[in-house]
């Protein structure tokens, strides 16, 4: 394992453009909890789950209902996502910012609706699923910060006129074109893609690395890097270079140390 750390270490100072790609392995590590583990949110509550695949429906059908199923419920998203914006950052999140700091990573698309990365200090992150801080209108795609809004009177309103929903993707709804658009060009520019915590079954957001790996080889070619606790379809089908097993808040610190090691050899070269 060692030495596919110095490889990735390596890879890392060697790019260009280097992106990151996080799922929910990321937020399990700082406690987050997940839906379907065996303590996980539906697996306690079935009848969560069932809200939660008509949700989207809810809101489009009565966004009033929506909010008040949203606010009112214990177990439902809203007490979910209360207590996911205390949560806090793990060394993975930690290690994640440097890179962005170093001027290595450009961009971090998450598919984590938890607000961690930001609180770690990276800047640039592209929320694939939402985010729980934030309200969105379907409309005209604006979005508003959740503590700009009493929830007193519901809806909430855009300033176009149009009801708010929370910016997290539910089930059955689309993905906002504006990140999807954004994520696409990251996928289609990056040099280097290091994919962290995720198992990348979920489409769209999977069909990411694919999209980078289908540039080929050579110039535009681009190096794909998982960080995984187990082998993932992108290290079954190839379509990873090569897979660091384990967790990540124990791998990108090492990562990071041997970055650190290499750029500061190339500075005493120059
Ligand atoms: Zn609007």
């Amino acid at each position: 394992m060692h030495n596919l750390i110095k490889r990735a270490a390596a890879d890392l100072a060697a790019s260009n453009h280097a992106i990151v790609l996080t799922g929910a392995g990321v937020s399990t590590e700082s406690g987050v909890a997940d839906f379907r583990g065996p303590k996980g949110i539906w697996t306690t509550n079935p009848q969560a789950e069932a809200q939660a695949y008509q949700r989207y429906e809810r809101f489009l059908n009565d966004p009033k209902a929506y909010w008040e199923e949203m606010l009112d419920t214990v177990g439902s998203g809203s007490y979910f996502y209360r207590q996911m914006r205390e949560v806090a950052p793990n060394p993975g999140h930690h290690a994640i910012a440097h890179l962005e700091q170093l001027g290595i990573v450009k961009c971090t698309i998450t598919q984590n609706v938890d607000g961690i990365h930001e609180k770690a200090g990276t800047r640039n992150v592209m929320h694939y699923h939402g985010a729980v801080e934030k309200l969105r209108c379907l409309s005209c795609g604006s979005r508003f910060g959740v503590d700009e809004y009493s929830l007193e009177k519901l809806p909430p309103l855009c300033r176009c006129g149009r009801p708010l929903k929370y910016d997290v993707v539910h089930f059955q709804e689309p993905i906002p074109t504006d990140i999807m658009d954004a994520a696409e060009e990251e996928a289609m520019k990056c040099d280097l893609m290091l994919i962290c915590g995720t198992s990348a079954v979920v489409y769209p957001f999977a069909a990411l690395p694919a999209m980078a790996r289908s540039r080929g080889r050579g110039a535009s070619g681009v190096k794909i890097i998982e960080v995984n606790a187990d082998p993932t379809p992108l290290t079954h089908q190839g379509i990873s270079h090569y897979l660091i097993q384990g967790k990540t808040g124990e791998i990108l610190p090492l990562v990071v140390d041997e970055v650190g090691k290499l750029l500061s050899q190339r500075d005493k070269h120059e």
